[in-house]
């Protein structure tokens, strides 16, 4: 098992979501946080003051993680302020859902860019911070969409599976060096991205699901510590955290 406490960790769009639990999750845990976040710094902000108000310890960068020069700002002001980087946790992810046909070359181009050319973007920049720790770890939130496909994700599936390929494939050639990369692909979690469907398709998915619930952020959260404390030997892995929905 691994100690956590003063560990460092970024985690980009750690404002709301799936990204504001993790980031929760692991201050809870002793590790500092840095909440990455594009666009809303009173969101992010509200998430360090729980952080704090809770005894932990973390502080809110601004970077469009989709561009490299802001991901190396975001990569550099961490290592300002705190002097290392142990944990890198790609979680920025956005969707422009539409049947194949309606996906424009900005709709393809924008998801495949915030969602897997961001994942290049931090993981270049942290690589040499990350690989100078004794338990390094990269972790990239995929989905299960990457896995399976969906139905108006060509765009979305694309990156998603995209990161899957990225994890195995980085994860090789880190093995030796005790940086474990592995991705959670989850399934229906309730944030925003999925209160964004409509009504009636969120029923349908619902009833589609074996546990018969949309998961928690937390939930999701819970896999990354998992990770970062117990996963010393775990590598170029998919973690599915899906109510069963795919297997
Ligand atoms: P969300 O929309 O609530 O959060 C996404 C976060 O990413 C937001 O804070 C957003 O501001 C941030 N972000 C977007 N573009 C960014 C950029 N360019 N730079 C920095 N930050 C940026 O969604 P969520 O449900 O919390 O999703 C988090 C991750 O989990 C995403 O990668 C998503 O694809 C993935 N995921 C979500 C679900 C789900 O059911 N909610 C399922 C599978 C995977």
């Amino acid at each position: 098992m691994v100690k956590l406490d003063n560990r460092v960790a970024i985690v980009t769009g750690g404002s709301r979501g799936i990204g504001a639990a993790i980031a929760k999750t692991l201050a809870a845990h002793g590790i500092k946080v840095v909440i990455n976040y594009n666009s809303n710094s009173d969101a992010a902000n509200q998430v360090v003051s729980e952080i704090e108000e809770a005894g932990g310890t973390a502080f809110a960068s601004q970077a469009d993680v989709s561009d490299a020069a802001q991901a190396r700002v975001l990569v550099e002001e961490t290592i300002n302020r705190y002097g290392q980087l142990d944990i890198l946790v790609n979680n920025a992810g956005i969707t422009r859902d539409r049947t194949f046909r309606k996906i424009s070359e900005e709709d393809w181009n924008q998801v495949i860019q915030v969602n897997l050319n961001s994942v290049y973007n931090t993981t270049s920049a942290a690589l040499a911070h990350i690989q100078q720790s004794d338990a390094g770890r990269i972790i990239s939130i995929s989905s299960i969409i990457g896995q399976a496909g969906g139905f108006g994700q060509a765009n979305y599936a694309a990156a998603k599976a995209g990161m899957i390929g990225f994890t195995k494939s980085l994860a090789l050639e880190l093995a030796k060096s005790g940086t474990t990369v592995n991705a959670i692909c989850p399934g229906f979690i309730d944030t925003e991205m999925v209160q964004a469907i409509p009504d009636e398709i969120r029923q349908q998915i619902v009833a589609k699901i074996p546990a018969r619930r949309f998961g928690a952020p937390e939930e999701i959260a819970r896999g990354v510590l998992f990770l970062c404390q117990d996963g010393e030997y775990i590598t170029g892995q998919q973690l599915n955290i899906n109510g069963g929905l795919y297997m």
